[in-house]
């Protein structure tokens, strides 16, 4: 089946394939019997791997079992469910948190559950795929904004009437790692125009960890709406949307992805708590990730490779084309590091994409800049002389 589609994709070099480990996540991983330097993982703590998530997991799954066997409207809950809720609503300081399957199971559920036909959406154009899918299952009309571009978003939604009026944006992006001018949409937000905040990757990297909000200093109020997964930096699963209570009791009611899903299993949602209370107790795993960061941008900045307008861990090399992008992640791979290429249709330009954890060390770390020396050497990106 698909035998023409997909030798269409390989001749154009955008086949995708999957490369499942035989280790654990990690710093250094294990592939086809290789050793890996992994700069490929949204882990950005490294709490997948760590001690007490583990113990938490196993504890949970000798008090309630494997699976929750229902969804939540039908006794699959147990009470971790609900503890890990009141734990994110303390966290992100919001009157109420609502657990979810998955970030894309949430985005897709919670949009249409909060839009009709008679509102309107505002998107940011380089919002995340899950949040494009949830907009589209909505009824509601939508509008594209620039990247960023909140003078633009304002002058759709000066054009706009609607019910109600939704923002929709990613915190930090995923492809660019960008943080979004939250602050200033933020101060836009009332009873009839809202703010959908997409944290999948600030959760645990903002803002003492807390978030996209947090970072900026803005309080969440009635109408902000925040998501956030478990499953990057907080090295579980799941996801949550954090907001007012009558908007949890609503999505209780109303959010397909919550009403006809089997509850999280509950030793991913015990992961989950731990997950919560390290970053809380230990601020210095946030501090080592940014400390790796700065190391990685300035080992890049002096070989003269573009890293576009990243300011967070996740960090693009912007390259011309594809087989290029290809051919560095190629060249990487086989002196045993892993950074992915990343193509169209998931960027419009190709690039490798560092994704930088606290569990590197400093050796890595270099071992990552040399080796992209070596390797842009022999096949240089044309754009490197456009580096900042
Ligand atoms: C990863 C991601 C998601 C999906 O979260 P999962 O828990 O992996 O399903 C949603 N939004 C953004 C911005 C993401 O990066």
């Amino acid at each position: 089946m698909f035998e023409d589609e997909l030798k269409s994709l390989a001749d154009k070099g955008l086949l995708r394939t999957i490369k499942d480990r035989s280790s654990a996540q990690g710093a250094v991983i294990r592939v086809d019997g290789k050793e890996l330097l992994n700069f490929s993982s949204n882990d950005y703590l490294g709490l997948s791997n760590h001690p007490r998530l583990i113990q938490a997991g196993i504890s949970g799954l000798e008090t309630y079992g494997a699976g929750a066997g229902a969804s939540r409207s039908l006794s699959g809950g147990a009470e971790i469910h609900a503890r890990l809720e009141s734990l994110i609503a303390s966290f992100k300081k919001t009157e109420s948190a609502l657990l979810f399957n998955s970030g894309y199971s949430l985005n897709t559920s919670v949009i249409p559950a909060i839009a009709t036909e008679e509102d309107a959406i505002f998107s940011d154009e380089l919002n995340h795929a899950s949040l494009i899918d949830g907009i589209r299952l909505s009824k509601a009309r939508r509008f594209v904004y620039r990247h960023a571009d909140v003078g633009h978003m304002k002058s759709l939604l000066d054009s706009t009437t609607a019910r109600r009026r939704i923002i929709v944006t990613d915190g930090v992006f995923s492809m660019d790692g960008d943080i979004a001018p939250i602050a200033e949409i933020a101060s836009l937000a009332d009873e009839s125009t809202w703010l959908y905040i997409d944290d999948a990757h600030a959760t645990g990297v903002l803002g003492a960890g807390r978030g996209t909000l947090a970072h900026f200093g803005v309080k969440p109020s009635e109408w902000i709406i925040q998501m956030g997964t478990f499953s990057k930096a907080l090295g579980s699963f799941g996801a949550f949307a954090a907001g007012s209570k009558g908007l949890t009791d609503w999505l209780v009611n109303n959010a397909r992805g919550f009403v006809y899903s089997t509850a999280l299993p509950p030793c991913v949602v015990a992961a989950s708590i731990e997950a919560i209370k390290l970053i809380s107790e230990e601020p210095e795993l946030i501090e080592r990730l940014w400390k790796n960061r700065r190391m990685v941008v300035e080992g890049l900045k002096k070989i003269g490779l573009d890293i576009g307008v990243s300011v967070t861990p996740i960090i693009p090399v912007l390259l011309d084309d594809v087989r290029q992008a290809i051919e560095l992640s190629r060249r990487l791979l086989e002196s045993g590091i892993y950074v992915p290429a990343i193509r169209p249709p998931t960027v419009k330009r190709p690039r490798l994409r560092i994704a930088v954890s606290a569990t590197h060390s400093d050796e890595q770390i270099e071992r990552l800049i040399n080796a992209l020396e070596e390797s842009t050497k022999a096949f240089p990106p044309t754009s490197a002389s456009q580096a900042p």
